[in-house]
């Protein structure tokens, strides 16, 4: 596991800049958290705030088994029974994906793994960039159940909602385009339970990993989204050579 230097300017602007006020800062952020505790509604947040690129591989994997790609193909056995995807299909898809990005990346649930983190790195600095913070959402196994029960995903523009946190106007009917509310494939009872253990053994290590570097927070996932939002951003502020 590689240690990281503390935090300096950014090197070049292959990242994405958030004015704090006192100058231009471009930022590469982490999500880590068990499925539920609202990762993508806070990358979603960040992105519009920050002007990051929100890097969803749970997004690509379903867009690309809608669209019966070759590699919606190969990672579809391992969606539906809840385990994670290889580590070298996700780097894969990384570099594939993302190499001619230009803005700040907010990874939303990846790294899964000490291994991918470390890869994360690598990838970072060939890029002459470098991650600015890590943050864990965290709430209980019990909550983060009963939250994944409740995620229902639009058809029509894939939008997430949560019938527990963030219920929808109208039952079952997207706000932003009317579509049809479903339960994703990977949402189904087993397959949950297979994933927040698959994530809480993948997490408590990414967070030891992490939490060496003055620039990791923790927060508690079961505020009310926009109080989690208001923290990050409290925390990304007081980061030292921003
Ligand atoms: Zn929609």
């Amino acid at each position: 596991m590689k240690q990281r230097a503390g935090i300096k300017k950014p090197l070049c602007a292959l990242e994405v800049l958030y004015n704090n006020g006192k100058g231009i800062i471009y930022m590469n952020i982490v999500l880590l958290g068990l499925p539920g505790t609202g990762k993508g509604t806070q990358a979603r947040a960040l992105s519009a705030k920050l002007g990051l690129t929100h890097v969803s591989f749970g997004d690509i994997y379903w867009n690309e088994i809608g669209k019966k790609s070759i590699l919606g193909h190969e990672v579809t056995d391992y969606l539906r029974a809840g385990k994670p995807v290889p580590d070298w299909l996700v780097l894969n898809t990384l570099k594939e994906r993302f190499a001619a990005e230009k803005k700040g990346l907010v990874m939303d649930g990846f790294p899964r793994s000490t291994e991918q983190a470390d890869d994360l790195e690598t990838w970072l600095s060939s890029r002459s960039s470098r991650l600015t913070a890590a943050i864990a959402l965290k709430i209980s196994e019990t909550e983060a159940l009963k939250r994944a029960e409740g995620r229902r995903v639009c058809r029509g523009c894939g939008a997430i909602f949560n019938t527990v946190t963030m219920p929808p106007a109208k039952e079952n009917i997207c706000d932003l385009c009317g579509g049809p509310l479903q339960l994703r494939e990977d949402d189904n009872p087993s397959a949950m339970r297979n994933r927040i253990m698959s994530h809480k053994d993948q997490t408590e290590p990414l967070i030891v990993y992490y939490r060496g570097s003055a620039d990791f927070l923790e927060v508690d996932g079961a505020q009310p989204p926009q109080a989690v939002t208001d923290r990050i951003l409290a925390f990304l502020g007081t980061l030292k050579g921003l």
